[in-house]
């Protein structure tokens, strides 16, 4: 066995946390337990939850630095926006991060040079809610009551607005696919120690 994951949400009687923390820290793909998000905090992580690494990952291959930019973040997750607030800030981005608490999100969102949303909302994000030019990046998966899948952001409203967005589906998804398993290589050479 190379790798483990934990496929969330797992029914609310059961503690994810102290599943999550009896993987083996060197096989844990989803980078989740308390020794990973704390090296991860530290910026010495091997395992990086697949999200966020693949939002990562993204941002790189279209030259998107996120040096000395504003990233904005909505939603704080275990899974997406806490390890995303500490891959920004290791690229020297300055982080802002919302969440449900949040007053006036928009007031937020619309300085976000990189606007990042993880919340499960579909259309929370509006042409009104960005800044021209702004990058964002739409982490939602929704299933509409007509069946159709789609992000937190209102695609049609801000496709013109951005200077880069991601669709849903197949934007940050497959990234989520590639990063799990370049973390299952990562893993498997760790455990040859090559
Ligand atoms: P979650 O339910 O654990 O967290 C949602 C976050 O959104 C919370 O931090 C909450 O505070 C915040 N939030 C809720 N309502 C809000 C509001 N009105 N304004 C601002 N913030 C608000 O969800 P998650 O696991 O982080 O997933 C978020 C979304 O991303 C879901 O739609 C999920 O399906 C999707 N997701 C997609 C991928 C992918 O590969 N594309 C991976 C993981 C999650």
């Amino acid at each position: 066995i190379s790798g483990v994951i934990v496929q969330l949400p797992i029914p609310k009687h059961l503690n994810a946390n102290k599943i999550i923390n009896t993987i083996d820290p060197a096989k844990d793909l989803d980078g989740l337990t308390e020794a990973n998000a704390g090296k991860l905090v530290n910026g010495t992580a091997e395992l990086v939850s697949c999200t966020p690494k693949g939002i990562m990952t993204l941002l790189k291959e279209y030259n998107v630095s996120l040096d000395g930019k504003h990233v904005v973040i909505v939603g704080r997750s275990s899974l997406v926006g806490k390890p995303l607030i500490s891959l920004c800030l290791n690229e020297n981005a300055t982080v802002t991060v919302c969440h449900s608490h949040t007053v006036n999100l928009s007031e937020y969102t619309r300085l976000a040079d990189v606007l990042i949303v993880a919340v499960g909302h579909p259309k929370l994000i509006g042409a009104d809610d960005i800044k021209e030019g702004a990058v964002v990046v739409d982490v939602g998966i929704n299933r509409t009551a007509e069946g159709k899948v789609v992000g937190d952001v209102d695609y049609e409203a801000v496709k013109d607005k951005a200077s880069l967005i991601t669709p849903v589906p197949g934007g940050v998804g497959p990234m989520t696919t590639i990063s799990l398993m370049e973390n299952v290589l990562i893993s498997y050479r760790k455990s040859l120690k090559i």
